[in-house]
């Protein structure tokens, strides 16, 4: 079982990892991968996993981060792509939330990621995720017609996920990964607290209810998925150091 999206580096984790890292072991979580949001963490965020097997990077700034003066360059972006650690660019899009402000700047350094992974990936037909899935019918569609991976968070475990539910009931397991987004978006049974690697084997069990298919399954499709999707990523039966 695989937690394809978390951010390790974040405070709240950074300062229990040793302890993070065991529950992950202890609920068989065999790979992590943490997402760098700001280039500028990124030694602080290697030099915290580096010694451990499979636990991976991505590598990219946020758009929220993004501002007149904070911007990334493709070039930059595959020169930290080509570290053994790094597996994935991103996370990366648009992200008018908060401010539209930097609106311009923000669809620039989303080009950049795109243009790096098609060096990245050689390819105009790039391997993409949709990470923490929570879009519409027709973004669904799209994702699948392009053969892009739908990432499922805690979300889908939540009460008032009714419309997400009904929105993905019928997308197909080859399609899908698992994530928490640790720290944030704990599932039920545990909302409200710390989220953390371990916490995906709700997402997955929920799933397994949800599609009527056995864990074991769930697991070993969604693991699948991940290695398809970051090719560069090795393969370990669990995390050491
Ligand atoms: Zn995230």
């Amino acid at each position: 079982m695989i937690d394809s999206h978390c951010h390790l580096n974040f405070e709240s984790i950074r300062n229990n990892f040793v302890t993070i890292i065991d529950n992950a072991k202890k609920s068989n979580i065999t790979s992590i991968l943490s997402i760098n949001t700001e280039p500028d963490q990124f030694a602080e965020h290697y030099n915290l996993i580096k010694d451990y097997n499979s636990i991976y990077l991505s590598y990219g700034l946020h758009p929220e981060h993004v501002t007149n003066t904070k911007l990334i360059s493709k070039d930059l972006i595959s020169q930290y792509s080509k570290i053994d650690k790094v597996i994935g660019i991103g996370e990366t899009g648009l992200d008018f939330y908060h401010s539209t402000k930097y609106k311009k700047e923000q669809y620039k350094v989303f080009e950049e990621h795109i243009e790096a992974s098609i060096d990245y990936q050689k390819t105009n037909n790039l391997r993409v995720v949709f990470h923490c899935f929570t879009g519409s019918t027709k973004l669904k569609n799209f994702c699948l017609d392009k053969n892009y991976f739908l990432s499922l968070s805690g979300i889908i475990t939540f009460k008032n996920a009714n419309e997400l539910r009904d929105i993905i009931k019928d997308v197909p397991i080859s399609s899908i990964l698992i994530e928490t987004d640790s720290p944030f978006l704990s599932p039920v049974p545990l909302r409200g607290k710390l989220n953390e690697p371990s916490n995906v084997k709700f997402t997955a069990n929920y799933l397994s209810d949800f599609f009527q298919i056995p864990l074991s399954k769930i697991v070993k499709n969604t693991d699948d998925n991940f290695y398809n999707l970051f090719t560069k990523a090795i393969k370990y039966n669990e995390i050491y150091k």
